[in-house]
């Protein structure tokens, strides 16, 4: 049974290139009698806008890209992220981390560390600290990666991608010190335990998708889902889709008077051709046929 997910994050309206991989999750569960789930990735309540989850799920009923089953909320699932932390913990797997953003930036910055990673690999200070000292300040609780663990997953699009995950992200947060568990462990577990079998999403989070098959590994799952990662959907202009981009929302769209089916047939389209869509500057949403501009 083939099942899919689309999984957006409540922090603003549903936009165009979030239509666009829910498109894809739905065609894909439609085409082979299977199912698409819902998520809320409401984890991370700074970010989340009152009303935005609710929205989102409006336009998706309106664009006619209905999942099934209930709609899964993660600030629901604490239970479940907890068990995970814990067993990767019990597994040794974890450790605190009191290093602040700035001592982070700063080691990581040191000469030997590889010029366009040097932002994002963690340099290890805390993982050998004894566990029982006094923290400087609250701590994260970081994963201890596993030294020389290629990755290697089967990319619908990209085809075959490795990675190891020590040299390309070190050890990562799980927890962070405010107690919001970390994106890639929530939907490492979600993706496994909801049998997720095809996670279609965006681009930008291929190098998620490593770390996210390694954790699932060590939770002990032997089923983990394949991954195509579909280009990013641009603006007009050719910039990146931004929540704050005008005119690329689904909402926007609707109160300009531009039906669903229109919607679904230009993304449909881009879909098909396999392009990134710059998409069509809102005034000329309303005008057909569509097809000229793909
Ligand atoms: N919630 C994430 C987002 O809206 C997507 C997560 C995923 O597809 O893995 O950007």
């Amino acid at each position: 049974m083939v099942v899919t997910r689309f999984a957006p994050s409540p922090t603003g309206n549903l936009h165009l290139g979030g239509a666009w991989t829910a498109l894809a999750s739905w065609a894909y569960a439609r085409a082979h009698g299977g199912k698409m789930l819902l998520r809320v990735e409401d984890i991370d309540p700074p970010r989340i806008v009152a009303g935005s989850a609710e929205r989102i799920l409006d336009d998706l009923r309106w664009l006619g890209l209905d999942g099934d089953g209930e709609v899964v909320w993660q600030s629901e699932r604490t239970a479940a992220y907890e068990a995970a932390l814990a067993k990767l913990t019990d597994a040794g797997y974890t450790y605190a981390c009191d290093c602040s953003r700035a001592e982070i930036a700063r080691i990581a910055s040191a000469p030997h560390a590889g010029e366009e990673t040097r932002e994002t690999i963690y340099p290890g200070t805390c993982r050998d600290a004894p566990p029982d000292r006094t923290m400087r300040r609250p701590p994260a609780i970081r994963f201890r990666v596993p030294a020389r663990v290629a990755i290697s997953f089967h990319d619908g699009l990209h085809g075959v991608v490795e990675e190891d995950v020590a040299l390309t992200t070190g050890d990562f947060v799980l927890q962070r010190a405010d107690g919001v568990f970390s994106y890639q462990l929530v939907v490492a577990v979600d993706d496994a335990e909801m049998g997720v079998t095809q996670v279609i999403r965006a681009d930008d989070l291929l190098g998620s998708t490593a770390r996210q098959l390694l954790l699932m590994k060590l939770l002990g799952h032997a089923v983990v889902p394949a991954y195509t990662h579909l280009p990013l959907v641009v603006a007009p202009d050719g910039t990146r889709l931004a929540k704050r981009t005008k005119g690329i929302t689904v909402a926007e769209l609707r109160e300009q008077g531009v039906t669903a089916s229109v919607i679904l047939d230009t993304l449909a389209r881009a879909l098909f051709g396999r392009v990134p869509p710059p998409l069509p500057p809102i005034a000329e949403w309303r005008r057909t046929p569509w097809a000229a501009k793909f």
